[in-house]
C-alpha cells in the first residue's frame, strides 16, 4: 500500500515529466502555454496571454486580501528539445544527458499547478490571486521585461524559480547591461604595408586593459565574447566585443557604464543590448512572514542574496512586493541538472500556504 505521500509524490513526478517532455526553449514557448491553459483552467478559469507571451491567471478570493502573484517561467535554455526525464533509483530526475532537464523552471510550475489542485480540492479559503508563467526569462528576462504596468494587480508576490534549497528566500536581485563594443582600425596588407594598417586587436586590447573585466567594488565586469579580423595576411580592421556589468545597485551600473564609456572613447562604439535593473526588497515584514510560511511547514528559512537576476527583477519595479524562492533544483543550465520529487512537493505546500496565508498590512 502506497502512502497518501508516495501517491502524491508519483503524481507530482508524473506531472513534472510531462512538462519537461514539451520543448520550450525562449522563444518557443507556445505548446508550453497551450498545455498550461489545458492543466490551469478547470483550476483558474481562462487564462490571458499579453504580447510578450506571458501567461496569467486569475482567481477571486474567495475571502478579502491583497492580491498575490506566484510566478514562474516556462522557457528553458538550450539544450533543451526532446528532453527524456527519468527518476533514477538516487530518487533524483535527470534527462538522458543530451539535454538539460528543464527543472528550471518546470518545477516552479508543477508546484504551483499542485498547489492550485490542493486549493481546490481542500476549498480552502484564500484572497484573491494571480498566477504569472513567463517566456523569455532565459533570454535576458525579456518577457517580464515586457509585462506591461497595471496588466497584473498584485500586491505581493513570490517567484518560485531560485537556486538552492528550500527554505531559502532572496531578497534581492542583481541587474545588468550588456554591451558591444566595435572597435575600428584600418587595414592594410600585412606583409607590404603593415605600417600603413591600424591593427584593431591592439586598439582592443588596450580598451581591455584600460576597463579589465573581474570583480569591482559592488559589481562584476565581464567581456564574454570577442570576434574579429578576416586572414592572417591582413591587418585586421575590426574586432566586436561583447559583454555586461552587473551590480545589486542600479546607480554602480550607470557609474560603470560611464567608465566603460569614458576608457573605450575615441577606440570603440558601444551599443548597450539586454540587461535588467537591479531590486532590493526592503520590506522586513514581507520578508518576515514569508519566512513564518516555511516556519509554519517546520522548515528552517533563510533570507539570502541572489547573485544574479530573475523575473522578480522586473516584477519589482512595476511596484509588487516580491521575493525569489528556492526550488532545490541542481547544477541547472547543464546536462547533469537534476531536482527531487520531494522539493516540488515540499515547494507546492509552500506556495498553498503562502495562497492561503492572511496577509496583513
Ligand atoms: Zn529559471
Amino acid at each position: 500500500m502506497e502512502t497518501p505521500d508516495q501517491v502524491k509524490l508519483k503524481e507530482i513526478t508524473d506531472c513534472f515529466c510531462s512538462l519537461v517532455r514539451i520543448d520550450s526553449p525562449s522563444g518557443s514557448e507556445e505548446a508550453m502555454r497551450i498545455r498550461l491553459c489545458e492543466l490551469l483552467e478547470p483550476l483558474a478559469g481562462k487564462g490571458e496571454t499579453d504580447e510578450a507571451g506571458n501567461l496569467k491567471f486569475k482567481l477571486p478570493g474567495t475571502r478579502s486580501g491583497p492580491i498575490c502573484l506566484f510566478s514562474s517561467h516556462m522557457d528553458t535554455v538550450e539544450p533543451g528539445r526532446g528532453i527524456t526525464p527519468r527518476l533514477d533509483s538516487d530518487g533524483q530526475i535527470r534527462s538522458d544527458g543530451s539535454t538539460v532537464l528543464g527543472a528550471d523552471d518546470k518545477d516552479g510550475i508543477t508546484a504551483l499547478i499542485f498547489a492550485l489542485r490542493r486549493l481546490q480540492e481542500e476549498k480552502a479559503p484564500h484572497g484573491p490571486l494571480e498566477i504569472l508563467f513567463t517566456a523569455g526569462e532565459e533570454n535576458s528576462l525579456s518577457g517580464s521585461a515586457r509585462l506591461v504596468p497595471g496588466w497584473l494587480k498584485a500586491q505581493f508576490g513570490w517567484v518560485f524559480d531560485g537556486p538552492g534549497m528550500p527554505g531559502t528566500v532572496y531578497r534581492n536581485g542583481v541587474g545588468k547591461i550588456g554591451f558591444t563594443i566595435t572597435v575600428t582600425g584600418k587595414a592594410a596588407h600585412a606583409g607590404l604595408a603593415p605600417e600603413k594598417g591600424i591593427n584593431a586587436m591592439m586598439l582592443a586590447a588596450e580598451g581591455l586593459r584600460g576597463f579589465p573585466p573581474g570583480r569591482r567594488e559592488n559589481a562584476t565586469v565581464n567581456y564574454g565574447s570577442i570576434s574579429g579580423g578576416q586572414a592572417d595576411n591582413i591587418v585586421p580592421e575590426k574586432v566586436v566585443l561583447t559583454g555586461e556589468i552587473r551590480s545589486r545597485c542600479t546607480s554602480r551600473i550607470e557609474e560603470l557604464r560611464s567608465e566603460l564609456e569614458q576608457v573605450w572613447k575615441g577606440t570603440g562604439s558601444i551599443c548597450y543590448g539586454k540587461g535588467y535593473p537591479a531590486y532590493e526588497q526592503t520590506d522586513e515584514h514581507f520578508l518576515r512572514q514569508t519566512q513564518a510560511v516555511f516556519t509554519a511547514a517546520g522548515m528552517p528559512s533563510e533570507i539570502k542574496d541572489f547573485s544574479a537576476g530573475c523575473d522578480a527583477n522586473h516584477l519589482a519595479h512595476l511596484g509588487i512586493k516580491v521575493c525569489l524562492l528556492a526550488m532545490g533544483r541542481s547544477d541547472n543550465h547543464t546536462r547533469a541538472e537534476s531536482t527531487r520529487p520531494e522539493y516540488m512537493l515540499t515547494m507546492s505546500d509552500i506556495a498553498f500556504r503562502l495562497m492561503t496565508s492572511e496577509w496583513k498590512y
